[in-house]
């Protein structure tokens, strides 16, 4: 008997019953217009089109800043984080509403979701996002998910939509995330100039070192550029998401359900196995506090044997984090080697690090990060 093929992933990604599909700013809205309703229809025509073939949809949507620039006869994305919040507050209603309207050429329901930063970071909160997105679409509303821009600061915002849908994907336990942005997929080069092509599939992102990465431009409605692009497909196909990047002009190609997958576009071969949701936030989404410094038998013990972190592998600590914090684990040689969340107060440890747990007085005995709160980045 021949083994059975390992799926591409186009043919993934065709074959998904849930996707996360994100759409940038500069692909729905332009400057002086606002909302560009033929693009956004084109959208939304597709994303009904791959419903009605039977896969559950939820729409990651860029554009409240943008879509607020013009009724608020601004010319340029603002600098400032004030005035960008209140055009993310007049634009996301726009935004809102034109999807709604649009969605409703096709019968279906939409919701909308804004998520702030904590809603991935601290647990609770991710779950009662999880259990709200699964209830959507349990109730056939298809999920309309942008950040809380208007008041979400710049220290507690994921920032760009393209994380953001990578985090999306991972909660609502996704099998394919679509990022659709204004180029056509990822080159070689400089996709402006001669000579540059395009990537049609990357096993491993780590192979991208080589590839030229544009940044987004000056004029740019955005935040996102191709970075973060990259960034999200790795952080999606490293834990088992398929990704597909094009443009949204692909849109309709890119949602294909044929058998062999869309043709366009660069796809991301999805490399690890989904982890849990803990760790997927302690790697990605988390926002650190401080470092802890490992002695060599603490990295050994902690990434190679998978054990708790103990006082008396510290040697060394910096910054100003509370019990229940994330905190970087850096090995001897200034390398990160794990993220987690830490049980004492950082002015709680200097007195203990580098002891042994038996010296140690035994209300302080506990483990300093445990193994359960602990990923090894490595
Ligand atoms: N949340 C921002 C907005 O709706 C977009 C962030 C991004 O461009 O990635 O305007």
């Amino acid at each position: 008997m021949t083994p059975r093929a390992v799926p591409t992933p186009r043919e993934q990604l065709a074959a998904a019953r849930r996707i996360v599909v994100k759409v940038g700013s500069s692909s729905l809205t332009s400057l002086d217009g606002g909302i560009d309703p033929t693009r956004l229809d084109r959208l939304v025509d597709a994303l009904a089109g791959r419903r009605a073939a039977g896969t559950q949809v939820v729409l990651v949507s860029s554009g409240a800043i943008a879509a607020g620039l013009a009724p608020l006869r601004l010319h340029r994305r603002p600098r400032d984080l004030a005035t960008q919040q209140a055009a993310a507050s007049v634009g996301q209603l726009l935004l809102a509403h034109a999807y709604s309207a649009s969605f409703a050429r096709f019968d279906l329901a939409i919701g909308q979701v804004l998520l702030t930063a904590d809603d991935m970071i601290r647990r609770s909160h991710y779950r009662n996002a999880q259990r709200t997105l699964e209830r959507l679409l349990g109730l056939d509303v298809l999920p309309v998910v942008n950040e809380n821009d208007t008041v979400a600061t710049d220290e507690i915002r994921v920032g760009d939509n393209d994380r953001l849908a990578a985090l999306v994907a991972h909660i609502v336990g996704a099998d394919g995330l679509v990022l659709l942005s204004d180029v056509d997929g990822l080159y070689d080069g400089d996709p402006r100039k001669p000579g540059s092509s395009l990537v049609a599939e990357v096993d491993d992102p780590a192979d991208l070192q080589a590839v030229q990465i544009a940044k987004p431009g000056q004029a740019s409605l955005g935040r996102g550029g191709m970075a973060t692009k990259i960034t999200a497909a790795a952080m999606a196909s490293a834990a088992g998401i398929p990704v597909l990047l094009t443009s949204a002009e692909e849109v309709t190609a890119a949602l294909d359900t044929a058998a062999d997958g869309p043709k366009t576009g660069t796809a991301f071969r999805p490399s690890g196995r989904r982890m849990s949701a803990r760790r997927f936030w302690l790697r990605h989404a988390a926002d650190v506090h401080g470092r802890l410094d490992l002695d060599a038998g603490a990295v050994a013990a902690v990434i190679g044997r998978r054990r708790s972190l103990l006082a008396a592998g510290i040697h060394g600590l910096s910054g100003d984090f509370v019990s229940g914090d994330v905190v970087d684990l850096v090995g001897p040689d200034g390398v990160v080697v794990a993220r987690g969340v830490v049980g004492y107060d950082a002015s709680e440890l200097p007195g203990i690090i580098g002891r042994r747990t038996s010296q140690l007085p035994p209300e302080q005995r506990r483990e300093v990060v445990h193994a359960d709160d602990l990923v090894p980045l490595t």
